[in-house]
């Protein structure tokens, strides 16, 4: 997809196996309703993991990294690089990597056999985000099923210790290329708005897990949301500045490629596809 000075491709990492319990609350009967009204059925919502290139004359920048050798969500995961091979982009060509948020779908793919992949990238990550899950007190805290997802983002963001940056919310981690914290789904879980100049887009990363649900219901909240209550917050500004701006956005478990437009429907929204060009 053209955005003037630069251009971003879409990087399908796998297919997550999302179905209806990922999804819940505040009324489930709603949800049911919701989905059969929109003709999806409760296994009708599998999910992209897209991770995206963001190139321009001078960079080659990747917005997360998929899963790669992870096993979290089942086989099929890990085709980032290949992507990446597709579009004539070997790993020593990126020279940054920003991070949206440190879960397994967008940082596994950092790491290969315990070495950085992407050996000349710097990588740039909110201050908030690595602040949570480098902290030991936060992780002693953490219910035993989110001990390995500490662990993971530890080893990478040490694996890349020299060259990780650290930004506030607002920073300016690219020419045009501007990091918003939206937090609720990770504490520092980051939105990128893109301005190439002629197009501006918002990605999105995991504020949508269902493109046509997350819209409809901006306040359903999804398995892995640290905080659904603060993600359902993020998720309605996200979706009032996408609609009054009418920019393009795209998403990590968006429709693959994941670029759309949100409109406002009633007191919700809807997601509109766009084409590829
Ligand atoms: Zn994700």
């Amino acid at each position: 997809m053209p955005l003037g000075a630069y251009r971003i491709t879409a990087l399908l990492d796998g297919m997550a196996p999302l179905g209806r319990p990922f999804f819940f609350g505040p009324d489930e009967g709603a949800i049911d309703a919701k989905l059969a009204e929109m003709g999806l059925g409760p296994d009708l919502l599998p999910a992209p993991v897209t991770a995206y290139l963001l190139r321009s004359d001078d960079r080659t920048i990747l917005i997360d990294a998929g899963m790669g050798e992870v096993d979290l969500l089942g086989p099929g995961f890990g085709r980032v690089a290949a992507a990446l091979g597709a579009a004539g982009v070997a790993p020593g060509d990126v020279d940054t990597v920003i991070l949206t948020h440190a879960h397994p779908d967008h940082l596994g793919g950092l790491v290969a056999d315990g070495a950085v992949v992407f050996a000349n990238a710097e990588l740039v990550m909110a201050e908030a985000e690595a602040g949570f899950w480098l902290d030991a007190g936060m992780m002693a805290q953490a219910p035993t099923e989110a001990q390995g997802l500490f662990q993971l983002a530890q080893t990478v963001v040490e694996a890349y210790s020299d060259r990780v940056t650290r930004v506030a919310d607002g920073a300016e981690v690219a020419p045009g290329v501007r990091l918003i914290l939206s937090p609720g789904h990770t504490p520092g879980h980051a939105v990128l708005r893109i301005d190439g100049g002629d197009r501006q887009l918002l990605m999105l990363a995991d504020t949508l897990h269902s493109a046509d649900l997350h819209t409809a219901m901006p306040d359903v909240g999804f398995g892995f949301d640290v905080d659904p209550a603060a993600a359902a917050h993020s998720r309605r500004r996200l979706f009032e500045e996408a609609a009054s701006d009418g920019v393009l956005i795209a998403g990590s478990h968006v429709h693959f490629p994941g670029f759309g437009r949100i409109q406002r429907a009633g007191d919700a929204f809807r997601y509109a596809p766009a084409s590829w060009l």
